[in-house]
């Protein structure tokens, strides 16, 4: 039994990990520079940790979705460029222009609430001006392109804002030989050719997310903006793991069995029985729930296979429903006892499942497996 101050479950990143994969995609950017998106808590790996070893490894761009994270960022020390691009009516601008944060606009409206703020404070807006070439998402249709670009530039002429990037995002870049991607790069240069036309000078251009990153250099522009990737994660499950392309999971989800109990055949496992044991057997009970992030289609016997997990050198899985705060083994006549050690994914290294392995028994994607994971949970960084 392990005893003391072990966290009953944890999880632990690797910032080496983080390190090494962000030197490793500054290699395959060529001379484009190199964002880590940061965004959702670093993908579930701690915000400022997961930034500051990326700029370790190479990333002089940082990138997040809401502004917030960016000032959180700031505010622990963190240096260099940062870029914060979704933003809502009446955004905290002038504690963005303050923090020294590259600010996003999509449409007119956005311009002038960021002119606003640069007139309040006396800062120049460092802009990057979105077009959408396809994903059908944020971005300014090709449409108001001009129109937004015209905006933009009366204010940079009035010295409020510098217009610093020109920027879209893909829709199936995990795909690279669909046809969308070549009309997305097609629309892409054309709006950028547009907006150098009309006197705009970018610093960046940048369309490339992990996925065209590793698979499309001909998308790297200036600046990729890359996330999953930073965190040893294929885009492309299907057909590319992290090791093909010199990629390292940086992070690994263990636990601690909180009881071994023996049970008859026939007994019912968790809510709802969908696991009813089949013979006199062990169940362990593993102390992770949805509510830490254990995802409830991970859940056995109404569809989905059951989550992974390893236990005593075994791959097992989840038997019936995921609990809120914990989850049921179905170990047979294996000796587990309480305190042994689960491990839900790491990197696969010593035979556990991965965060790949998980979504796919999820259904899902493994973006989601590790953004969930709860503040409750313990992250341990090694
Ligand atoms: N750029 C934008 C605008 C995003 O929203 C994201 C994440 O979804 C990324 C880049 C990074 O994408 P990925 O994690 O696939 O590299």
């Amino acid at each position: 039994h392990v005893r003391g101050a072990v966290p009953h479950a944890q999880v632990l990143v690797d910032l080496s990990a983080i390190r090494d994969n962000a030197a490793e995609l500054r290699v395959r950017a060529g001379s484009a520079e190199l964002m880590a998106v940061v965004k959702a808590d670093g993908y579930g790996h701690g915000l400022v940790p997961a930034a500051r070893a990326a700029q370790v490894g190479g990333a002089t761009w940082l990138g997040t979705a809401v502004l917030a994270e960016a000032l959180a960022l700031r505010a622990a020390g963190i240096e260099g460029r940062l870029m914060a691009w979704l933003c809502a009516p009446g955004e905290r601008w002038t504690d963005a222009l303050a923090a020294d944060v590259d600010v996003s606009a999509a449409a007119p409206w956005v311009v002038a609430e960021i002119a606003d703020a640069a007139r309040e404070t006396g800062r120049i807006a460092r802009l990057h001006l979105k077009i959408d070439t396809g994903l059908g998402r944020s971005g300014s249709t090709e449409a108001d392109w001009p129109g937004l670009v015209d905006v933009a530039l009366k204010a940079q002429a009035e010295g409020l804002v510098n217009v610093v990037g020109l920027w879209s995002h893909f829709a199936i870049a995990d795909a690279p030989e669909h046809p969308a991607n070549v009309a997305q790069v097609e629309t892409f240069r054309s709006a950028v050719a547009l907006a150098e036309a009309r006197g705009v000078r970018p610093e960046v251009r940048h369309l490339a997310n992990s996925a065209a990153t590793l698979m499309s250099p001909h998308t790297h522009f200036d600046l990729v903006r890359t996330g999953l990737a930073v965190y040893g994660l294929s885009p492309l499950a299907d057909v590319v793991s992290p090791g093909d392309v010199g990629l390292r999971p940086a992070m690994s989800v263990r636990a601690r069995l909180a009881l071994v109990k023996r049970v008859t055949a026939g007994q019912g496992v968790s809510y709802g029985h969908f696991h009813v044991t089949d013979r006199e057997t062990n169940l362990a009970l593993v102390p992770l729930g949805y509510a830490d992030g254990v995802p409830r289609h991970g859940s056995s016997g109404d569809g989905g296979p059951g989550g992974p997990v390893l236990i005593g050198g075994k791959i097992r899985r989840v038997a019936g429903r995921v609990c809120m705060d914990q989850f049921v083994v179905d170990a047979g006549d294996d000796h587990l006892q309480a305190g042994d050690e689960v491990v839900l994914f790491g990197d696969g290294t010593s035979g556990e499942p991965t965060a790949q392995d998980w979504a796919q028994a999820c259904r899902t994607i493994s973006y989601e497996i590790v953004t969930r994971f709860a503040p409750r949970l313990p992250r341990t960084y090694i």
